[in-house]
């Protein structure tokens, strides 16, 4: 739902107006007729945010003076404030984003050869507690908002500067950074909307991923609304090691997670499922586990991603040995199943895979909990 414009209150000292990146094509259309303007005067300001990054109304040459005027006087175009950013030697660059008073998060731009990639992040914190994953261990502050999340694309295509369609160096989102973007639902999906709108950053719809932790009923809701590539986080190929990895494997089972991704492709057929799987030392790199796999894999047309496990300050798990990734990779690739390899990027910056933080206010206490258990020695500080 969108909100609709604030009466203006004599008896109000502040009025917070509402932040234009909060509203996908239609939104900006409905929010302008409520303020008697035409659509199209929506799309030139559209262009001009996200095509130009222009925030200031009184910039937009080609919208008349009245209009600008009514435009600063109702609404804002609030992208988030940089608190810092960092450049990986290899070329991955990082910005911690302030999102109010307390609370940051981070994006990750990773450039490749022929694409670039940028890693967003869907919530403050998240509440999943997987047990490999350093987010977690931050705890859970809040969702963000749709400004929140296009912001950070936003913030990334500014500093990536104005170059032609064709030469773009952003050309795919993932939300793989902070949180679990399906429990963010209508504010991730309007997000994405402005991602693939030709207003927007006008990406393809296979190039902008989202990756959940296996939340059944919202994937089911998820075909609904869009046809945007999916990844699975499933790391395991059986309930028992699962629930220990995922705890919420234990609420939706590996075989409820099948049903829902091939009901997914079912109804998106032109939609990819990619499963990614981080490679443990000892814990889930064993050959018996790729031979499991592989039967899973025979359920949903698919491809696997296996991610070398990132270390983080208190982690009990470690990367994989290559060769025992190489071996696991050879099982399933002998069986037909499409599998690579993530090339670790950014990793001496944090910036790798499950290595974002940000700062955030826990209101799990589970960041306590955490540090009470390194204090008790009980995980291997790295
Ligand atoms: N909540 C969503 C998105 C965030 S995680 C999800 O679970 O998919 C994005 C990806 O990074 C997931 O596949 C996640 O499992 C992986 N990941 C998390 N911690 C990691 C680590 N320490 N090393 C490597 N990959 C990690």
């Amino acid at each position: 739902m969108h909100r609709a414009l604030p009466a203006l209150r004599n008896d109000l000292v502040t009025v917070v107006k509402p932040n234009l990146f909060d509203y996908d094509r239609q939104g900006l259309r409905d929010l302008f007729a409520s303020i008697g303007e035409k659509p199209y005067r929506a799309d030139q300001v559209m262009k001009w945010m996200y095509h130009r990054h222009v925030t200031d109304f009184g910039q937009m040459t080609d919208v008349g003076k009245a209009l600008r005027e009514k435009l600063s006087a109702h609404v804002d175009i609030v992208p988030p404030k940089t608190v810092f950013e960092k450049q990986s030697a290899d070329g991955t660059h990082k910005w911690l984003l302030g999102m109010d008073g307390s609370n940051a998060i981070e994006t990750v731009f990773i450039p490749e050869t022929s694409r670039g990639t940028l890693c967003v992040s869907s919530q403050v914190g998240c509440g999943l507690n997987c047990q490999f994953c350093s987010t977690a261990t931050q705890g859970f502050n809040r969702n963000l908002s749709a400004a929140e999340i296009i912001g950070q694309v936003w913030v990334a295509a500014r500093h990536l500067g104005n170059v032609p369609h064709h030469q773009r160096k952003l050309t795919n989102v993932v939300m793989m950074g902070m949180g679990e973007p399906l429990l963010n639902f209508d504010n991730v999906v309007r997000a994405m909307s402005v991602m693939r709108d030709d207003l927007g950053f006008g990406l393809a719809n296979k190039r902008v991923t989202l990756s959940t932790a296996g939340l059944v009923p919202m994937i089911d809701k998820l075909s609904e609304a869009s046809d945007v590539s999916l990844a699975v986080s499933l790391h395991a190929p059986n309930d028992e090691l699962r629930t220990e990895l995922v705890p919420l494997n234990k609420k939706y089972p590996i075989a409820e997670l099948l049903g829902a991704c091939q009901r997914y492709v079912a109804k998106r057929p032109r939609a990819s499922i990619t499963f990614e799987y981080t490679m443990m030392k000892g814990i889930n790199d064993k050959p018996e586990l790729a031979r499991q796999l592989v039967k899973l894999m025979r359920k949903v047309p698919s491809k696997v991603n296996l991610i070398p496990f990132n270390p983080f300050t208190g982690t009990r798990f470690e990367r994989s040995e290559e060769e025992d990734i190489r071996n696991f990779q050879k099982i399933l690739l002998d069986a037909n199943v499409l599998t690579t390899v993530r090339r670790t990027r950014g990793d001496d910056i944090d910036a790798a895979c499950g290595q974002l933080k940000g700062q955030v206010v826990d209101r799990t206490r589970r960041q306590a909990e955490f540090r009470r258990t390194l204090d008790e020695g009980q995980v291997d500080a790295a």
